[in-house]
């Protein structure tokens, strides 16, 4: 079993009502059981949504209580991220997935690096909500920029 972030398969979850199908992903999963997640939508927000950064911190601060995911109206829907975030790690343990695969920059599944909460397209260092929790819990998450 492997998790893919859905978006990245093709599904139209994200936050412009668009997806982003990576043919990386796609190939690398054939053959395996494949499970999509979309943590946002998990999350209870609807699509489409306003685009949404972590403000003055990473997904790591949202998971501990200090900082915040704002829409670009600067409304806090860090609520629906850390239930997202949450889904995704119940269905990591059920499942025991043998790769994590999340899409690379965004606020919930972004690995390594994230949109830097100005709605700039600037990019920080830090993890998104749900990856940010995954890895706390000891799971090993990529993005579709590792693979090659
Ligand atoms: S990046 Fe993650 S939260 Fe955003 S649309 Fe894709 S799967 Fe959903």
């Amino acid at each position: 079993m492997i998790i893919v972030s859905a978006c990245l398969m093709g599904d139209k979850c994200r936050y412009d009502g668009e997806s982003k199908p990576c043919s990386k992903v796609i190939s690398f999963v054939s053959g395996h059981e494949v499970l999509k997640v979309c943590p946002e939508c998990l999350g209870l927000l609807p699509i489409p949504r306003e685009p949404s950064e972590i403000v003055n911190g990473d997904g790591l601060g949202v998971v501990n209580g200090e900082c915040k995911v704002r829409s670009r109206s600067f409304v806090d829907v860090s609520s629906h991220f850390l239930k997202g975030a949450e889904e995704v790690l119940n269905l990591c343990r059920k499942f025991e997935p043998s790769a994590i695969i999340l899409k690379s920059k965004s606020p919930s599944c972004g690995c390594g690096m994230i949109y830097d909460g100005t709605f700039s397209g600037k990019l920080k260092k830090g993890d998104g909500v749900t990856t940010a929790l995954l890895k706390k819990n000891g799971f090993l998450v990529i993005t579709e920029q590792d693979l090659v």
